[in-house]
């Protein structure tokens, strides 16, 4: 430090404090009734930085030791500054800053009142309490120790300015020591002062907080705001335990901002070094296989206190945002271990498959190219095109109408044609992976299903999990296929009649109809209620749930992909509905 002294108020540990001369018991005893009756500290006292000898309120420092306390407010000086000199209260007694760092290191302390120490301000040479500023601390703030405090056991009171808190932010970053304690009422954990120290330490992810505890009500309860009329300790309280917060700095407990050192560190929880945990892959093909499971999410709008209903979002697959990355991933590994794959691969698809197989192939440097149902949604163009896929469109309702086709194609066009209708990958990598993680999802919430949900295209997702849970849990499980009603359009699903391969090796309980508008109302009520835009054959899961569930047990929802691709049937609707209820209609 240049200036020989720090301005800032440190509350310190008296234990760390040493004193250099004895004191007059009388006059500690004054002291301490008055400081007893007061509740206050008024004063810091002074403290050489170095040695950490008390140059100036040994009567004080003794008071808090007698009186319970466990820190005392210290202003530090830098007690090699020629602005600081030491004399005497006695005539004729000649004292050195030697003789008080003698005195104050070694056992044989200086009678009481013996030294008097000066600083230099100016031109003028005053008495050092010139520069102990009046901090007026509760002694409830200096008996109790800074504890490390759960961020979640403490509640504000207050709301605060976010330009007030950057700052601390910043400052606890860059030097990596918390300089604040939080002060707490004991019995709540409301805050009485701190509130942008806590904020700041939220916005870190910290897991603690430094907080001294107190009873708010042996506090001086400062309002800063003279209008209005003055805060109460219960008026506090009731803020911090049932809201709304009071403005920013309506109130204070404390005059001056009292300086601790915690090191952040201390404070922030364990920081994860699992880089699976924090997300990070070393390709986009690690997004995928290293990003399973995809999530299993409760369904609050489906579920009661009998009855809980769970959907597994297969929307969170990095490349077609469906289920379909896991079995275009499953199927090119297999046909390169195969050495099956060729310069191009052409596939029959609904879209999902044709935009997993392609970004996959990309990052193998092959070529796709998809024959799509005329009956699918033109974006899908789109999208393939964006990541350079061919994309031809065919005449036919169904994408298993195109196999014939694209398997003469690819034979003459010496094209790899993987075929998920009856690659065995498909199925494959369902029973490894979706059937098992789901399993794993559900047994970590002490959970066994009673029945699970989908839809069906290939039929590989439904049939796996089919597979994996009637063996694992037999009849207690219900295994229910939804299929579009005869005559009706549901991208990515089909009718058990045109043909399915792993449908027939398994068992389904049910397989239930559902219509576009149904999928697609039901889609609706999710977006509403949920806040998720599913895909259509999502929505069909959720209808098919709609007319077979009961009042309990544990249903889980596989959503295929989410509702972005399916705009085109959205407008649709929305403009069927419109015509039908007039122009005036709203869209709803
Ligand atoms: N839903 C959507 C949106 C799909 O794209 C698909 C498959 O194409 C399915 C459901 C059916 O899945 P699976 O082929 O595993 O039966």
């Amino acid at each position: 430090m240049t200036e020989p002294y720090i301005t800032e108020v440190q509350l310190v540990e008296l234990d760390k404090l040493r004193q250099h001369e004895e004191v007059d018991p009388a006059h500690l005893k004054e002291l301490k009734e008055e400081i007893r009756s007061d509740k206050i500290l008024k004063f810091a006292i002074v403290v050489d930085k170095n040695t950490n000898i008390i140059l100036d309120g040994e009567h004080r420092f003794n008071s808090l030791k007698e009186l319970g306390c466990r820190r005392i407010p210290v202003v530090y000086v830098d007690y090699n500054s020629p602005d600081i000199q030491v004399q005497s209260w006695r005539n004729n007694l000649h004292l050195t800053k030697k003789d008080i760092i003698e005195a104050g290191l070694g056992e044989k302390k200086l009678p009481p009142k013996t030294s008097k120490h000066m600083i230099k301000i100016g031109d003028r040479l005053l008495h050092i309490s010139a520069i102990q500023k009046r901090t007026d601390v509760p002694l409830e703030v200096l008996r109790n120790d800074v504890e490390h405090v759960d961020i979640k056991d403490v509640k504000p009171a207050m709301c605060t300015e976010l330009r007030e808190v950057l700052p601390l932010y910043a400052k606890f970053l860059d030097t990596g020591i918390v300089d604040n304690p939080i002060i707490v009422d004991r019995k709540t954990g409301v805050i009485l002062e701190g509130h942008e120290v806590y904020q700041a330490l939220d916005l870190l992810s910290a897991g603690k907080v430094p907080a001294i505890k107190v009873n708010i009500f042996e506090m001086k309860i400062r309002s800063l705001q003279p209008d209005l009329k003055p805060i109460t300790a219960e008026a506090i309280i009731e803020a911090g335990l049932k809201g709304p917060r009071l403005p920013p700095k309506s109130f204070k407990v404390l005059l001056e901002h009292l300086k601790i050192s915690v090191p952040l560190g201390e404070l922030l929880a364990p920081e994860e070094k699992d880089r699976r945990i924090l997300k990070v892959y070393n390709s986009t093909l690690e997004l995928l296989y290293e990003g399973w499971p995809t999530p299993l999410v409760k369904l609050k709008s489906l579920s009661n206190d009998k009855r809980s209903v769970w959907a597994k979002l297969e929307g969170y697959n990095p490349f077609s945002n469906s289920v379909k990355d896991r079995i275009g991933w499953s199927m090119l590994n297999d046909a390169l271990e195969r050495g099956a794959i060729r310069q191009a691969i052409y596939e029959a698809t609904s879209t999902n498959t044709g935009i997993a197989l392609t970004s996959i192939a990309n990052t193998l440097g092959v070529k796709a190219k998809l024959y799509i149902p005329q009956t699918i949604q033109k974006v899908s163009d789109v999208y393939l095109k964006v990541l350079g896929a061919e994309v031809i469109r065919l005449p036919v309702g169904l994408t298993v109408e195109a196999i014939g086709q694209v398997d003469f194609q690819a034979k003459a066009d010496n094209a790899t044609h993987l075929n998920q209708f009856e690659n065995d990958a498909n199925f494959k990598v369902h029973l490894k992976y979706t059937a098992r993680e789901l399993d794993q999802q559900l047994q970590s919430v002490g959970l066994k299903p009673s029945y699970i949900i989908g839809g069906l295209g290939t039929s590989g997702h439904m049939s796996a999990i089919s597979f994996y849970f009637k063996n694992k849990y037999r009849n207690n499980v219900k295994i229910v296929g939804v299929q579009p009603a005869p005559n009706e359009v549901i991208p990515g699903i089909r009718r058990v009649e045109t043909g399915m391969k792993w449908f027939h090796w398994v068992d389904f309980d049910e397989v239930v109809d559902v219509k576009q508008v149904e999928a697609i109302e039901a889609a609706i009520y999710i977006a509403r209620k949920e806040g998720l835009l599913i895909g259509l054959s999502a929505g069909a899961v959720v209808h098919a749930f709609n007319k077979i569930s009961k009042d309990d047990g544990v249903y889980v929802l596989i959503f295929p992909d989410t509702g972005y691709k399916y705009a085109e049937q959205f407008e649709n609707y929305f403009k069927n509905l419109k015509e039908q209820r007039g122009c005036n209609a709203v869209d709803r």
